[in-house]
């Protein structure tokens, strides 16, 4: 028997060194590997087995094994494991038997059902007993016993094992060792294989309290720290990180309920979504952290014969419509026509016979609560002058109370007592806006200067607060150079905005206006740059984050503002802090807590009614030094990724510039980054089972001004008042040839109106003919802001309705050609308290009714188009809906006849791509998505039988492609997209004006390009978040699982469908060592 195994082997030693590869390959297929295990197995029941022939057995498998898929399976059936186990126990002194067989071992392990079964067999102790301190012999085996180890640490129940055993304690000290003697990073993969170890060990909690305990934290921060200048030393500090990471003590976000601060009590609670579920919680449930978010282990025990948990993510096609039924549109309203009738007084240009008389009254056809519109003559934009801001009287209707505001801070109209602030404080009362006025900023800076300059302009704005005091009139005669905007600003009115902002009603019944909206903004010439990302950016400030457990003497942990406090929410003043706050419309910074000295964790509001949607931000900053970086994070942002990622800044609006006769914002921080972070997020915030973690955004201010008073915000705000200030003066605009009329389509929950606008031509007499043109001019239908903070969109709208009332030639022969109806502001509650994404209700929009009435009347839109912004994409494009391009993205197997489609949806986009610059069509997409089925472009569509019915959105951050390639976005180019929009329609008009049908679609093939050329390149579907991973894409994503990117586990997609790629990976890693 021995020389006939003898011989067999020296054949197939043969056979594998000649051919390498490739010969390797062919014996697999052949079944060679089940030969070697029973050669093997024989050859363990010799007495004793022979030295020779098990090295050479070893050495075979471990070439073998790497190439074999089923080698895990084939091992642990022939019972191979036992007899390569027990030969590493009975070699630990021999390294030259003892490295095949760890090589064996190591691909034994990569499977899963082979680590657990290895686990149980003592194989994770006995491999402590090869790891050992620095030294330069047997590097290569202990590089193998590691990754082996690593491997088996992969199962739960190995971790589990070790970190009962003491072994982290034993990893961390091995590798502080061998960080401090391998000066020269010699042995990189071996530090690399320890910090494996640890991380698979720190996937589960025991792990990561035994890491903590052992003083994991500042091991790894120490030598990440001293890394960190070698570049190539990068792999150990990224993994270095992602453990940090992972072990960071979950915190509490710093708030009593994770429940907006506001209460809104609704007309009634419903009994389901997002508001029904945040208020049938008793009260006293502490929702902001709950017990499973730490409870991920529960299931740990029996690690299954499933690769990890991990399920392969969802392909994107699975989201795609594939129900023929569904995707062919439908007609006749779901309503009866006498619930859609009271729809009719929106439209009553439709029946207009335009008799003189009865114009007026056309224009002003009042809903039940109009808007405040103050008196156009005394604005007129003829009669302004630079000097307005001097020589002004205020108008009479300003004097109505006595005391002016301090600092411009404007009060408005008290508010009803429909709501109330939780925490006990029902009402904000006037010791805490005189305390405010006391610690305002402004007024420090400038003394009674701009107090009382304001107050002689706009002469009390007051009206219930109060008097604040004789040292208002102590600085009366002061002169207050506020910028005048006029000439730049023809739809700003300073003083109108004041009129508006007192008719806008908020649940916390906001007092002051902020001096942004106040000033208007003025978009700069300059261009703003995305931000070119430093590497390692993220990397430093959770670096920075760590250092909190680090050195906790740096701590300051003060609470400088939070709304939760009953009676005030701004804290006495040392000198030594920041102050905040956001007490004005779309404000909604809830807490400011400093945490550093130069350091500030920020918590946003939910949403009223809700307990998430926090990504919209919008605060005023005061009491700044000059000359530090200040550093803001706002640690409760909810989306998985940002473009703050992607070269986007926050934008910031300093009133000394303002003053100096720069009022805008622009755009500004540096070390921007946006990743997970250590505040724990209850599974009531995550809307499932289990807690996740919420995000940071994070960045860095140096500002110009001692003293200042600075204004933060996620995108350029356009508040509810704006837009009525806006809607007041293009109504002064209207010459007698434009047919403006402003309904309200209905009233808020707030109490604030919804402006429903027509804008098109008069008749050009009331002779029959001009009539029924008049009338039989197709609708095209435009909304925004159903997304409250999405406010790019409200800019866009902003272009669209400018353009609209313009008097050029090209708007005036748009008016002459469609009747718009346009809903410039579908959520005015949500504006106005600084929601996200909800109204008052806490639910998602809808205005279908409108829509329905029209289709019933037979006069479907010929144009759908919803407003909106992108908090992930760059540039501006269009979501549509066409049968033809889902079934070719999902494969679906139709008919001709489903085909059945013209390419009218594809017109309007392909024009705005070739008009705006902004505009990318390679962006679109015309696929319906099951995810998207109640969007109001796919109910349009669907519903009303719209086939031009679109969502656009704008992108918050910037351009990519074309003029403004490389270009943060800014108001001029939103402003132009809407107004782009209009060119478009008109150049859609020209096409669809055209009597002969198939003329037409000629055309639009023409502009489309031709049908085949279509076919052959459908545009791609669009995922949410289909941005390039990042370079630094391991800090970002740091899951709690093993989801860093690696250079070795870049095929980690592939990996988990096909296990045994990951043993050809190792087997080349083992290459380079
Ligand atoms: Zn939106």
């Amino acid at each position: 028997y021995p020389i006939q195994l003898y011989t067999r082997s020296d054949i197939l030693t043969e056979l594998l060194t000649v051919g390498r590869g490739r010969r390797v390959g062919v014996f697999v297929s052949k079944g060679g590997t089940g030969i070697l295990f029973h050669t093997l197995l024989s050859a363990s029941k010799e007495m004793p087995p022979s030295e020779e022939l098990m090295l050479q057995l070893h050495s075979l498998l471990a070439k073998v094994g790497p190439k074999d898929r089923k080698f895990g399976v084939a091992a642990r059936l022939s019972g191979a494991l036992n007899v390569t186990v027990n030969l590493i126990k009975q070699n630990l002194q021999n390294p030259k038997l003892l490295l095949p067989c760890l090589q064996v071992l190591r691909v034994y392990s990569t499977n899963s059902v082979n680590a657990i079964s290895l686990g149980k067999n003592g194989v994770v102790e006995l491999l402590f007993k090869v790891l050992a301190p620095y030294s330069k012999k047997n590097t290569s085996l202990l590089k193998v016993a590691l990754d082996a180890l690593g491997a088996l640490l992969k199962s739960k129940t190995n971790a589990r094992r070790a970190a009962d055993g003491g072994y982290v304690p034993i990893l961390l000290a091995l590798y502080a060792d061998w960080h401090r003697n391998d000066a020269r990073h010699r042995h990189m993969l071996i530090r690399k294989g320890l910090l494996v170890c640890l991380r698979n060990i720190t996937n589960i909690k025991l792990g990561r309290k035994a890491f903590v305990e052992a003083d994991g934290m500042r091991v790894l921060y120490n030598s990440s720290t001293e890394c960190l200048p070698v570049r190539t030393l990068d792999p150990l500090v990224n993994t270095s990180s992602l453990i940090m990471r992972k072990c960071f003590p979950k915190k509490r976000l710093p708030l009593p309920t994770i429940q907006s601060a506001f209460l809104f009590q609704l007309p009634y609670v419903p009994g389901t979504g997002p508001a029904g579920r945040t208020y049938s919680q008793g009260p006293g449930v502490d929702d902001v952290v709950d017990e499973s978010d730490d409870n991920d282990e529960a299931d740990t025990e029996n690690d299954t014969e499933n690769e990890e948990d991990e399920k392969d993510q969802q392909s994107p096609n699975d989201d795609i419509e594939t129900d023929l039924n569904k995707l062919h549109p439908k007609k006749g309203p779901c309503r009866p026509y006498e619930e859609l009738r009271v729809y009719e007084r929106f439209f009553v240009e439709l029946s207009e016979d335009f008799q003189v008389s009865q114009v007026s009254v056309l224009i002003r056809r009042s809903p039940p609560r109009p808007i405040i519109v103050p008196t156009a003559q005394a604005f007129s934009p003829n009669t302004r002058s630079l000097s307005r801001a001097y020589t002004r009287t205020p108008s009479p209707d300003h004097r109505e109370g006595p005391g002016a505001r301090a600092g411009g801070r404007i009060v408005g109209r008290s508010g009803r007592s429909a709501a109330s602030r939780r925490g006990g404080g029902a009402h904000r009362g006037e010791t805490r806006r005189r305390q405010r006025d006391q610690a305002d900023p402004l007024a420090a800076a400038f003394g009674g200067f701009v107090r009382a300059t304001l107050g002689r302009r706009g002469s009390n704005w007051s009206s219930d607060c109060g008097s604040e005091g004789p040292e208002d009139e102590a600085a009366e005669g002061a002169v207050l150079e506020v910028p005048d905007t006029a000439l730049l600003l023809p739809l700003h009115d300073l003083d109108l905005y004041v009129e508006m902002v007192k008719g806008t009603l908020s649940v916390p019944q906001y007092a002051e206006v902020a001096y942004p909206d106040y000033f208007g903004h003025v978009a700069p010439t300059f261009r703003e740059p995305l931000l070119e990302r430093v590497y390692g950016v993220q990397r430093a400030k959770i670096f920075q984050d760590i250092e909190r457990l680090i050195h906790p003497n740096d701590i300051v942990d003060k609470v400088v503002y939070d709304l939760d406090i009953p009676s005030c929410p701004v804290i006495e003043d040392d000198g030594e802090s920041l102050k905040f706050n956001s007490q004005f419309e779309s404000g909604n910074l809830r807490k400011a807590v400093q945490v550093r000295k130069f350091e500030y964790d920020l918590v946003l509001n939910s949403d009223i009614n809700s307990n998430h949607y926090h990504q919209w931000f919008y605060f005023e900053v005061s009491g700044m030094k000059v000359g530090t970086t200040y550093r803001f994070n706002i640690i409760n942002c909810e989306k998985s990724n940002s473009q703050f990622n992607y070269g986007m800044q926050a934008l910031m609006y300093s009133v000394q510039e303002a003053i100096s006769g720069s009022p805008r914002w622009v755009r500004t921080g540096t070390d921007i980054c946006y990743y997970k972070n250590h505040f724990a997020r209850s599974s009531i915030a995550a809307g499932g089972l289990k807690g996740k973690s919420y995000y940071t955004l994070t960045f860095s201010i140096n500002f110009k001004h001692k003293d200042d008073v600075c204004y933060f915000a996620y995108h350029y705000p356009y508040t509810y008042s704006t837009l009525k200030m806006h809607l007041s003066k293009l109504e002064a605009l209207r010459t007698p040839q434009i047919y403006l009329r402003q309904d309200v389509l209905c009233e808020t929950l707030g109490g604030n109106g919804c402006p429903l606008l027509t804008i098109t031509a008069m008749p050009e007499s009331n002779s029959n003919d001009h009539i029924c043109q008049f009338r039989n001019r197709p609708l095209i239908f435009l909304s925004a802001r159903v997304h409250p903070g999405e406010t790019n969109a409200s800019w866009v709208m902003k272009g669209t309705l400018e353009f609209l009332m313009g008097s050029s030639p090209l708007a005036n022969s748009l008016r002459e050609s469609y009747i718009f109806k346009i809903v410039p502001m579908l959520n005015p509650d949500g504006v106005i308290n600084g929601n996200h994404r909800c109204s008052l209700s806490g639910e998602d929009l809808n205005r279908q009714c409108l829509l329905q009435y029209l289709a019933h009347i037979q006069r479907a839109p010929l144009v759908f188009c919803d407003y909106h912004g992108h908090s992930r994409k760059k540039n501006v494009f269009m979501y549509g809906c066409s049968v033809k391009e889902t079934v070719w993205q999902s494969n679906i197997s139709a008919t001709s006849s489903d085909l059945q489609e013209d390419l009218a949806y594809r017109a309007l986009p392909k024009i705005l791509s070739q008009i705006a610059p902004a505009f990318s069509m390679a962006s679109c997409s015309f696929v319906v998505e099951r995810s998207k089925e109640s969007t109001a472009r796919v109910v349009v569509w669907r519903e009303i039988g719209v086939q031009r019915s679109y969502t656009m959105e704008s992108t918050l951050c910037g351009c990519d492609q074309g003029k403004y390639k490389g270009l943060q976005i800014g108001t001029r180019e939103l402003e132009e997209m809407g107004a782009q929009f209009c060119v478009a329609l008109l150049r859609l008009k020209r096409l669809t004006g055209l009597r002969n049908h198939q003329h037409l679609l000629d055309l639009e093939s023409d502009i489309i390009g031709s049908q085949a050329k279509v076919v052959s390149c459908p545009t791609t579907y669009v995922l949410d978040e289909d941005e390039p991973s990042f370079l630094e894409a391991i800090d970002y994503s740091a899951e709690s699982n093993d989801e860093d990117v690696e250079a070795e586990n870049e095929h980690a997609a592939e990996v988990r469908e096909h296990p045994d790629l990951l043993e050809q990976l190792s087997d080349s890693d083992n290459h380079r060592d």
